[in-house]
């Protein structure tokens, strides 16, 4: 069933680039950027070092002639599927209760969007977000009704929490009253934007969100707009960080309106993470974002040190180091 969706509308404001204390100086950025001519289509973007496998098997999908969704759903699988990665899907972190709770988004060519938050027990809620896009009406199921969902569709219920998370989460039980300090390293949403060769993107994000949260909580991995945000005419940006900031910022979504009006993928990603300096706390929490455009440039940009992402692309298979703003 194909659902017709509204499309968000926001304006942008102000913009600065480089200096954490100055506010607004355009002529910094080289408004109305021309779009270079790709040469490496496909290509996959995706956050973190687990982006790389994860960009491995979208690129592969792609390659073989896949559709841009599936790229993007079997990608982010992948890190879904991983134990050993606890910040995504299967053995990821819990919610202060030991709850491991999952929120995810995917967003295809057209437009459409799906989304799960607060998924208990299902391993790949892309997958799930993936059905709330193509057989409901919604955009967003959250938890038992997302869980009762994904069980009607076929997925198994199953424990998520490992018995290696399980031990560190009762030892930060046995030792803490307050949660994880989400600047530590708690956290790392896989975020996948992908571009076949006909130049269509579609991206996805998956998340099991701030270690040992308050139970309910919900990131910006669930939201539309915030950690991820595609326009097939422009361009996708995807987030990993403090996705309450991202949420407030609307940061995806601003990235891909930069897009639109003319910038590059790194300008429009500094837009983003600028708008961010008006928090107090700018300089302890990270926000980072990945942004592609229609001909395949693409960039990533954090406010703050050691965030890595991974591109593949007929000729480049790599994790980066992306740019930041707070530079000593
Ligand atoms: N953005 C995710 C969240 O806030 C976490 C992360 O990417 O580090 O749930």
């Amino acid at each position: 069933m194909k659902i017709s969706r509204r499309k968000f509308i926001q304006t942008t404001s102000v913009i600065s680039t480089g200096i954490l204390t100055s506010n607004v100086f355009p002529e910094k950025l080289t408004n109305k950027i021309k779009y270079t001519a790709n040469k490496e289509k496909p290509l996959v973007i995706a956050t973190w070092y687990h982006g790389l496998p994860a960009s491995e098997k979208a690129f592969e999908i792609l390659s073989s002639g896949g559709t841009v969704l599936d790229a993007v759903e079997k990608g982010i699988n992948v890190v879904e599927n991983n134990p050993n990665v606890h910040s995504v899907g299967l053995g990821g972190y819990p919610d202060a209760e030991g709850n491991v709770t999952l929120d995810s988004c995917i967003m295809d060519s057209n437009g459409n969007s799906g989304a799960v938050a607060y998924l208990n027990d299902i391993k790949n809620p892309i997958s799930v977000a993936r059905l709330v896009k193509e057989k409901t009406p919604h955009v967003l199921l959250v938890g038992k009704g997302a869980q009762e969902f994904a069980l009607k569709n076929g997925f198994k219920k199953e424990n998520l929490l490992t018995p290696e998370v399980k031990r560190i989460w009762e030892k930060w039980k046995s030792t803490n009253k307050k949660m994880h300090d989400p600047v530590k390293n708690n956290h790392d949403t896989i975020g996948l934007l992908a571009l076949d060769k006909n130049g269509n993107i579609s991206g996805g994000v998956s998340t099991s969100g701030w270690a040992y949260k308050i139970p309910g909580r919900v990131g910006d991995s669930a939201i539309i707009g915030a950690s991820l945000f595609v326009d097939n005419n422009v361009g996708a940006a995807c987030s990993t960080g403090l996705g309450e900031r991202a949420i407030e910022t609307v940061g995806s979504f601003l990235i891909v309106e930069k897009m639109r009006e003319g910038y590059s993928p790194l300008e429009a990603c500094k837009f983003a993470i600028d708008r961010l300096k008006k928090y107090d706390d700018f300089n302890s929490f990270q926000v980072s974002y990945l942004a592609l455009n229609k001909n395949g440039e693409y960039a990533a940009f954090s406010n703050k040190k050691n965030f890595k992402y991974a591109v593949v692309t007929t000729t480049f298979n790599k994790v980066l180091e992306s740019d930041y703003l707070l530079k000593p």
